[in-house]
């Protein structure tokens, strides 16, 4: 199999080869063409197959052919100057929720890769970072959110910062990891958050083991399902 064959946007191809990616692994075959025809995933999958690529790929991908529109209603990060320009609330059309801060970078360093050759803007947001240097990011305009759980929850408590009002995709990554340290009422709140006006938000799900608490999260936010189970 390969990326050519799985009807990616031209400019998405590019990026993925940018990424020096040559094949899909295991993970990136079976969810792109699941989150490309707009199922909610649950993906067990540990760290090193492919995970982050295999969820960031098609979600990129649906917003690339959209992006002119879609991010036609928040500020230019060009012209925005800071100080001067009123901050705009940032508006993400995907959040995406890591544990921590370490992988919360290396999966926003992945989005700006993929992101490359769209006007699509990711942002990374976490817990012990500087929240006025965090907040001046996303008033520069926001359309894909890598946040920790409770930064992420922090920023949603403050409406000119943050809304989920325009979210389409919401991803938790390690949600096992989560659980484990404690996140769970987080997480909780996070996916009741995700209800939007716009409504049909796609949830996602990836945890390298499958759990009781992560199979009834999964059985109460996610619709029309697939599974995978390694
Ligand atoms: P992850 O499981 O998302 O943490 O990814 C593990 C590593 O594999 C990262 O360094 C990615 O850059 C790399 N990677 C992801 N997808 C591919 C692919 N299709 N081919 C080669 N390397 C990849």
């Amino acid at each position: 199999r390969k990326f050519e064959d799985a009807g990616l946007h031209p400019a998405m191809l590019a990026n993925v080869k940018l990424c020096r990616y040559i094949v899909p692994t295991p993970i990136q075959e079976y969810c792109i063409p699941a989150i490309k025809s707009g199922y909610d995933v649950i993906a067990i999958a540990q760290t090193g197959s492919g995970k982050t690529g295999a969820y960031l790929i098609p979600i990129i991908d649906k917003l690339m052919g959209k992006a002119k529109k879609l991010c036609a209603t928040r500020p230019n990060p060009n012209t925005y100057r800071p100080g001067i320009d009123t901050p705009a609330r940032a508006e993400p059309l995907v959040v995406i929720v890591a544990p921590n801060r370490e992988l919360a970078i290396q999966i926003f360093n992945e989005a700006r890769k993929l992101c490359y050759r769209s006007m699509l803007r990711p942002c990374v947001i976490y817990g012990g970072g500087p929240v006025r240097e965090q907040i001046e990011q996303l008033s520069k305009g926001c359309d894909i959110l890598i946040a920790s759980p409770g930064r992420l929850i922090d920023f949603m408590d403050r409406p000119s910062v943050l809304t989920l009002r325009r979210l389409r995709y919401l991803v938790i990554d390690e949600a096992d990891e989560m659980l484990h340290d404690d996140w769970n009422e987080e997480l909780t709140k996070i996916l009741s958050g995700g209800e939007q006006e716009e409504g049909n938000v796609k949830y996602m799900f990836f945890s390298a083991t499958f759990p009781k608490p992560i199979r009834d999260l999964a059985k109460t936010h996610l619709a029309e399902t697939h599974v995978r189970l390694r």
